[in-house]
């Protein structure tokens, strides 16, 4: 019998410890372990900065989850996405989009060109933009972040898997925002999945983590597995331990955030004092047409709104809400409000009058009213 992912997450693949016969797993906090009198390490753990068991468990399920052929869990998102680009070699091209997590753009900008990558940052909505941007011989990774922070911008992951294949790349998504339940990019041609598991995968707001998982267990995986070995990316087994148990309730997490988020979406779309509602779900956003046909089961917990009198406006909105938190970050059980513009500085392709919401488990009827409240307090 085929298990649905659901009934898998619920008990963390049903894992039962044979030791104990606990039905939670242990948190292996060894950093070491004993080689055989041979001189052999036939348990195949050595050292915990390459590998621990905890942390194994955490990617059996985050495989399980992807349809991939195997995953690695990393330090944090920024350490999971870097992993990938640090395995890349100097003079090597990428193609990138301009609306994507700041942070990221923002190291890719510096860091990696200072280690000898040339990227080229494109509206990767448009297919053409990401062809026209390929460079044959040269590009070696397409990047894709979909839905992107913070316009929810959709990007055709088939389409750009095409593109990246036909000019010799890898395509690597960004998925944190769809999570592995409502969008399989490893299924529409992606060769690399990675995803901020600080976000919806723990989904609690404790624990910074990030993952990566791939279409195949090749060199390039070999490769990104021992930068995360050498540099010491590995996430902590009791980070690992907390990224199990919330993976969990992922299931249900996410259904109800897809529906609470449409639900507020779908409210402020005719409130006069909010200039657009960017919410991939709506039938009048740009990308709602790719996102209808790539993600299933919902359209995210995330949308932002623009405040139709303009930033001090949009400030003072994420000031006086009261149920909401002004705090960035995303996909946990607590809604947030942000002035992104602000968090994201100079040279953002983000509006200054825009408000990025998470939307968490409270009940859609109050983050409503909440909101509401803090527009209208505006005068
Ligand atoms: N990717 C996306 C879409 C994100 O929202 C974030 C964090 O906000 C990251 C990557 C980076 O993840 P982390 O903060 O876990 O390093």
């Amino acid at each position: 019998m085929d298990w649905s992912k659901a009934s898998l997450l619920a008990q963390a693949m049903g894992r039962i410890d044979e030791a104990t016969r606990a039905v939670t797993p242990p948190i292996h906090i060894t950093t070491t372990f004993i080689r055989d009198p041979d001189n052999q390490y036939r348990s195949g753990n050595i050292y915990g900065r390459a590998d621990n068991e905890t942390v194994r468990e955490a990617e059996a399920v985050l495989a399980m989850l992807e349809g991939a052929a195997a995953a690695m869990i990393l330090g944090s998102g920024m350490s999971a996405a870097t992993a990938v680009f640090l395995s890349l070699k100097p003079g090597d091209h990428v193609v990138a989009p301009t609306v994507m997590y700041w942070a990221l753009r923002s190291w890719l900008k510096t860091d990696a060109a200072e280690l000898g990558l040339d990227v080229d940052f494109v509206d990767t909505t448009d297919l053409g933009a990401i062809s026209a941007a390929m460079r044959p011989g040269r590009t070696t990774l397409v990047w894709i972040e979909t839905p992107s922070n913070p316009m929810w911008s959709v990007t055709d992951i088939a389409g750009a898997a095409n593109i990246a294949h036909d000019g010799g790349a890898l395509l690597a998504v960004d998925s944190t925002v769809a999570t592995p339940l409502l969008t399989q990019p490893l299924a529409l041609g992606a060769d690399i999945v990675m995803h901020s598991a600080t976000k919806y995968l723990n989904g609690h707001s404790d624990v910074i983590a990030g993952a990566l998982c791939a279409a195949r267990d090749d060199d390039f995986w070999a490769r990104i597995k021992r930068r995360r070995a050498t540099l010491g990316q590995i996430l902590g087994p009791f980070e690992a331990y907390m990224l199990l148990r919330g993976m969990r309730t992922l299931d249900v997490r996410v259904r109800a955030q897809c529906a609470s988020a449409m639900a507020v979406a779908r409210h402020f779309t005719s409130d006069p004092r909010v200039a657009a509602v960017l919410y991939p779900g709506l039938p009048d956003h740009p990308g709602h047409g790719v996102a209808a046909a790539q993600m299933q089961g919902g359209f995210g917990g995330m949308l932002s709104i623009r405040v139709k009198a303009g930033e001090e406006a949009a400030i003072r909105t994420a000031a006086n809400v009261r149920l909401w938190k002004r705090a960035t970050s995303l996909g946990g059980v607590e809604s947030l409000i942000e002035h992104r513009a602000s968090i994201e500085g100079p040279g953002t392709p983000c509006p200054s009058d825009l408000l990025r919401l998470s939307v968490g488990l409270e009940a859609p009827a109050d983050l409503i009213a909440d909101l509401d409240a803090a527009l209208g307090a505006n005068g």
